[in-house]
């Protein structure tokens, strides 16, 4: 019988009694290698049940100890790394190297959230007026949720619990249906690393545990990372249930090429940020903005792409891996023949591609469109494949108006010679993550990762300081203490101290 994938819930790793199961396929070869539960409500109502208990000691422990926690935790998931990479090759295709990444960066938020005592400190005032001070404490909210996609099972459930957790609230985590084994034992490691019964709870499933989520009075905020609408919808019924939420959606990044630039950087930068992963990032670089005499590299450019290709994560020769599914090939085949039909010229189609053994892979080729201009659908959607859309321009201050036109604003960057046309681009440009000579600018954890416009709803970001605003309440104390000095006034009937 196929593996059942476990539920997390109240300490325990447990069976789920549902009578519903999601597969959980092998992309590389459509076995199907394990079955996700999708939990059902009376296992949801115990979960959260538990996470409300578990929060009424849990913050109360010292944030010293919650530091602690995440040091272990650090410290295991850096022993582990390398078979938790394993889990990650076999859900989702990735290489070894790169499933290795997908964990490393979610280390380093661990490694963030062990400096909880520093980030939850408050501020402080004395003598706000004769003889009161003013002071104010980080509080942790409560219960907390996340939902995250299938495309960093590692790196992106990294990025909310431990860092919720290490603020003193606890945690319902619901990852993506299409790789749920990461995440369990990543939780398994969690409570190796002495987390208490309770502070974390993992559940499985699709639309309907989320929806319990959405509406579940005990949950306080929720953060979520996946596609657009599944974000809209997120933030609009969380919020309308008086959440507060983050919600990390798709996008489009451009990345601007000058013609000052070192053009073996940006080819060996481009084949890196667009193809890489099989292009399912979020960071993923999917138009390349050639500015002025650098169009004359784009054939150069198709070249170098053209010379990688997919493989399975044991092939160590492999540039990337599959397709997620094959609804997710069909999709992205389907938007490569549109934009041959609408008119952009495909220097390099991956459409056709087989890896040896492995017939049943979802595998694309790398791919590379010219001549693509804004109104064609592979201009306009975030096609989540090894597809790179290249167009030209004169000049920089076209290059800056057409990344603004775009509804997205998670990444971009500049690749230039130039520290005045880099300064221009970093002060121009509606977009929240800019990379200067670097084509996925992802920030390190003691800064926040920030996209804008469409990719994100919400204010406050994921880590770094936004994080743990976004998962405390601040509560602000001003306060009198009477002595012989302190002449007795009569009542105060004015608003002022
Ligand atoms: P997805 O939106 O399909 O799924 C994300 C999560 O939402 C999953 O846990 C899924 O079970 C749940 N979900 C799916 N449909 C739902 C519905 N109708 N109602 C409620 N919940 C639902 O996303 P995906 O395909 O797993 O991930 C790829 C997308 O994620 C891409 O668009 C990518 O750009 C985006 N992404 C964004 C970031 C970022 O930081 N901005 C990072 C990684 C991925």
């Amino acid at each position: 019988m196929t593996k059942q994938v476990q539920l997390f819930i109240d300490g325990e790793f447990i069976d789920s009694t549902t009578e519903q199961w999601i597969p959980v396929t092998n992309p590389a070869t459509q076995d199907v290698i394990a079955q996700a539960p999708c939990t059902t409500s009376e296992e949801m109502a115990r979960a959260i049940a538990s996470a409300k208990q578990a929060f009424q000691s849990w913050k109360e422990v010292p944030v010293s100890e919650r530091a602690r926690l995440m040091m272990r935790f650090g410290n295991l998931l850096k022993e582990h790394q390398t078979d938790i990479a394993e889990i990650i090759c076999q859900e989702l295709g990735k290489t070894l190297e790169d499933a290795k990444g997908d964990v490393w960066r979610g280390i380093e938020v661990v490694e963030q959230a062990a400096n909880i005592p520093s980030l939850m400190m408050g501020e402080t005032v004395e003598n706000v007026a004769r003889s009161i001070d003013t002071y104010s404490y980080i509080q942790p909210l409560g219960v907390c949720a996340g939902i995250t996609p299938f495309n960093f099972p590692a790196m992106i459930p990294l990025w909310m619990f431990p860092m919720a957790i290490a603020c003193g609230n606890t945690f319902i985590l619901k990852p993506s249906e299409q790789d749920p084994m990461t995440v369990n034992r990543i939780a398994e490691l969690f409570a190796e690393a002495g987390a208490p019964k309770g502070v974390l709870q993992v559940v499985h499933g699709a639309k309907e545990q989320v929806d319990t989520i959405l509406h579940h009075p005990d949950i306080k905020a929720i953060s979520f990372v996946g596609s657009v609408n599944v974000g809209q919808y997120i933030y609009k019924t969380g919020t309308d249930n008086l959440k507060r939420v983050q919600a990390f959606a798709g996008a489009k990044n451009h990345m601007v090429v000058m013609p000052d630039a070192n053009k073996q950087q940006v080819i060996n930068a481009l084949v890196g940020a667009s193809v890489g992963a099989a292009g399912q990032r979020c960071m993923a670089i999917s138009v390349a903005v050639f500015v002025g005499a650098a169009q004359d590299w784009i054939p150069e450019v198709a070249e170098a792409i053209g010379k990688v290709h997919p493989g399975v994560y044991t092939d160590p020769n492999a540039a990337y891996g599959p397709q997620i599914s094959p609804q997710a090939k069909a999709r992205v085949l389907s938007l490569i023949e549109q934009g041959k039909k609408e008119g952009a010229t495909c220097l390099v189609d991956g459409s056709d591609c087989q890896v040896k053994d492995y017939p049943k892979g979802n595998w694309i080729g790398p791919t590379v469109f010219s001549d693509v201009t804004p109104e064609m659908t592979i201009y306009k959607e975030e096609i989540f494949g090894p597809v790179l859309c290249t167009s030209s321009v004169d000049t920089l201050e076209d290059a800056i108006a057409l990344v603004n036109d775009s509804p997205y604003g998670n990444g971009t960057s500049i690749f230039t010679a130039s520290g005045a046309a880099a300064r221009k681009y970093q002060h121009e440009i509606e977009v929240g993550q800019v990379g200067i000579n670097i084509p996925i600018p992802v920030p390190l954890p003691f800064f926040s990762f920030t996209g804008w416009k469409g990719s994100f709803y919400g204010d406050q970001h994921a880590y770094g300081k936004q994080a743990v605003r976004f998962y405390t309440e601040t509560k602000t104390i001003t306060a009198r203490w009477f002595n012989d000095d302190i002449p007795v006034s009569g009542p105060n009937m004015s608003i002022n101290l």
